[in-house]
């Protein structure tokens, strides 16, 4: 208890603490008359300093502290703005893409494939990586080969999209779009319809610099904002000077992302399933069914899940059987 009280004291005034701590030390030895008891009180004074600067210097504020040390003082502020901020990740009534209704023609060439003795190709998203440091942490520690797509302007982006790197994950930029509605606000870094050309190409600029190993890029929200074939088409122009993907995560029917992509000769894919739209271990497991049985019949699919307790515990179970029946790849396998 009272260690706790001199380092949470000390630490907030080290410095003028110990200075004063040596003056009065100073002035009231000059008080004490025997010469034995000045000799005994200056060495106490000299111990207690000298027990205070090991106590208390490796926290002074003034001193480099460990990257630890400095993380677990700033978290609980990070998760109080990120609470008082109430981010919404994603916008409702996601549609379902046509591709996931499997004609003959594509059983057919999926058949063809298996008889060649491919497997069949599952990529994984996630999406909205960057603010939850916790979930987003045991999700890089998975030994599953998922594509970590991240937020621009979220706290843990930078650390944890270098991390994904150096693991020889998929990096991606989650580029956030206007939504249909005001309501849902795509946070940091959004691309809006009311932005000039110039602006949008800025815009976008700027959001890559903030996921500096991006490979390909994919929409956050974007439910007006894809619908717009001319803004997109800006989009798409920043990423293809880069040699950049497009992955469009298909929150509108009538999203021109993965066309105008395509017009523009740009590898490019569309999502095929989200996997956590109803946050529950069972029903996220049998999403991933799902996107097996469609990586079965057309050869590959994309799913996309998010940052959630319920995502992570689903595949840390059921995903970890994924591998039996279908190979999970870098999303960047899948574009064409
Ligand atoms: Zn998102």
């Amino acid at each position: 208890m009272i260690m706790k009280f001199i380092k949470k004291s000390s630490a907030k005034y080290c410095r003028s603490g110990l200075f004063l701590f040596f003056c009065c030390g100073c002035d009231l030895k000059n008080l004490i008359k025997p010469r034995w008891l000045q000799n005994i009180f200056s060495c106490s004074v000299f111990v207690v300093a000298l027990l205070l600067i090991v106590v208390a210097l490796p926290s002074c504020r003034f001193l480099p502290q460990k990257e630890g040390a400095r993380e677990r003082e700033q978290l609980p502020r990070i998760t109080q703005k990120q609470a008082e901020r109430k981010i919404v990740f994603e916008e409702p009534d996601i549609p379902e893409p046509q591709e996931t209704v499997i004609t003959g023609k594509e059983k057919m060439s999926v058949s063809s494939s298996a008889v060649k003795g491919r497997r069949p190709k599952v990529a994984i998203i996630i999406d909205d990586m960057g603010y939850h440091q916790q979930i987003g942490r045991r999700l890089l520690a998975l030994d599953l080969n998922l594509t970590f797509s991240f937020l621009p302007g979220a706290p843990f982006t930078l650390k944890q999209e270098n991390q994904a790197w150096e693991q020889g994950r998929d990096v991606m930029l989650h580029m956030p779009m206007e939504a249909r509605s005001a309501v849902w606000n795509p946070g940091p870094g959004a691309l809006y319809l009311k932005f000039s050309p110039e602006k949008i190409r800025a815009m976008v600029a700027k959001d890559l610099a903030a996921v500096p190993h991006a490979i390909g890029s994919n929409n956050h929200m974007g439910s007006r904002f894809t619908e717009d074939r001319a803004a997109m088409h800006e989009v798409l122009a920043v990423l293809k000077k880069r040699g950049l993907f497009f992955i469009d995560s298909y929150t509108t029917a009538r999203s021109t992302g993965l066309d105008e992509a395509r017009k523009m000769s740009i590898p490019a894919a569309r999502r095929h399933v989200f996997l956590d739209n109803v946050q529950d271990r069972e029903k996220i497991c049998r999403q991933l069914d799902k996107l097996v049985a469609l990586a079965e019949k057309k050869g590959w699919a994309i799913g996309i899940g998010h940052p959630h307790t319920a995502t992570l515990n689903a595949l840390g179970s059921c995903g970890r059987q994924l591998g039996g029946s279908v190979e999970v790849v870098g999303v960047h396998t899948l574009v064409r």
